[in-house]
C-alpha cells in the first residue's frame, strides 16, 4: 500500500519520499483517485487525517506547467491555513515546479498583485480577498480545473453562503469541485445542490 498505485508523475513521488509520506491515509486512499479522475466529491475529515495531501497530491498531478493560467483555487477560512495549505501545494508539487501563492486579508493588496502576475498556477485564498481580486480583476480563473473548499465549516458565519455564491458565478462551468469539512450541515447542501455535479460522499 503505496502511492505508486496512483500512477503519480515520477516527480510528485518523489517529492512525496522527501516529504517522508510512505503510505497514503484513509482520506489520501479514497479521494485522490477521485480528483484525478475529476469527480466531484464531498470529504468529511478532520485536521490531522491528511486531508490537505488528498487534494494537494490530484491538483499537482494534473496541473500542467507549461501553462501559465491558474489551474486551481483552493479556498480556506484562514491566513494561517492558507499558508499551510500553500506550503503543502509547494512541497509536493516542488520537483514538478508547481508554482503556488497564498491570498489572505490584511496583507498589501498591491504585493498580492505582484504574486499573482509571477504566473502561479495554485492559488490558495480566504474567501474575502479572492472576492476583491476577482472584481479588481486582478486574477484570472477562466481557466480553473479544480476549485476546492477547505474546513467549510469554519467558514459558516452568515456571509459565506454569499461570497461562495460570488466565487462560482465568476468560475467557468467545467471543473471540479471538493469539499471539505468535519460537519455536514444545511450549508454545504446547499452549495453541493447548487455547485456540483452528482458529487460522492467520502466519510472516513
Ligand atoms: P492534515 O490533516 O492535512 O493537516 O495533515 C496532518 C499531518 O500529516 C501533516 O503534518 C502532514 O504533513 C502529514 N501527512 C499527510 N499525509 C501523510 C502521509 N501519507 N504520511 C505521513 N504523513 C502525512
Amino acid at each position: 500500500n503505496t502511492f505508486r498505485k496512483f500512477n503519480l508523475d515520477k516527480e510528485i513521488l518523489k517529492a512525496l519520499n522527501n516529504l517522508e509520506y510512505k503510505r497514503p491515509s484513509n482520506v489520501q486512499t479514497k479521494t485522490i483517485p477521485q480528483l484525478i479522475n475529476k469527480n466531484d466529491v464531498i470529504v468529511k475529515s478532520k485536521t490531522g487525517s491528511g486531508k490537505t495531501a488528498s487534494f494537494a497530491i490530484p491538483i499537482c498531478e494534473n496541473i500542467n506547467v507549461e501553462d501559465n493560467n491558474v489551474q486551481a483555487l483552493v479556498i480556506v477560512p484562514t491566513r494561517e491555513l492558507a499558508l499551510q495549505v500553500k506550503e503543502e501545494i509547494s512541497n509536493i508539487g516542488r520537483l514538478k515546479k508547481v508554482r503556488c501563492c497564498a491570498i489572505y486579508g490584511k496583507q498589501p493588496i498591491k504585493e498580492q498583485i505582484s504574486s499573482l502576475k509571477q504566473r502561479v498556477h495554485v492559488v490558495v485564498a480566504t474567501p474575502g480577498r479572492i472576492i476583491d481580486h476577482i472584481k479588481r480583476e486582478t486574477i484570472n480563473i477562466k481557466n480553473l480545473n479544480y476549485l476546492i473548499i477547505d474546513e467549510a465549516d469554519k467558514m459558516l458565519n452568515k456571509g459565506f453562503i454569499e461570497q461562495i455564491d460570488t466565487i462560482f458565478e465568476n468560475l467557468p462551468k467545467n471543473k471540479t469541485v471538493g469539499l471539505f469539512s468535519a460537519t455536514i450541515d444545511e450549508d454545504i447542501e446547499y452549495v453541493c445542490k447548487k455547485y456540483m455535479n452528482e458529487a460522492l460522499i467520502i466519510d472516513v
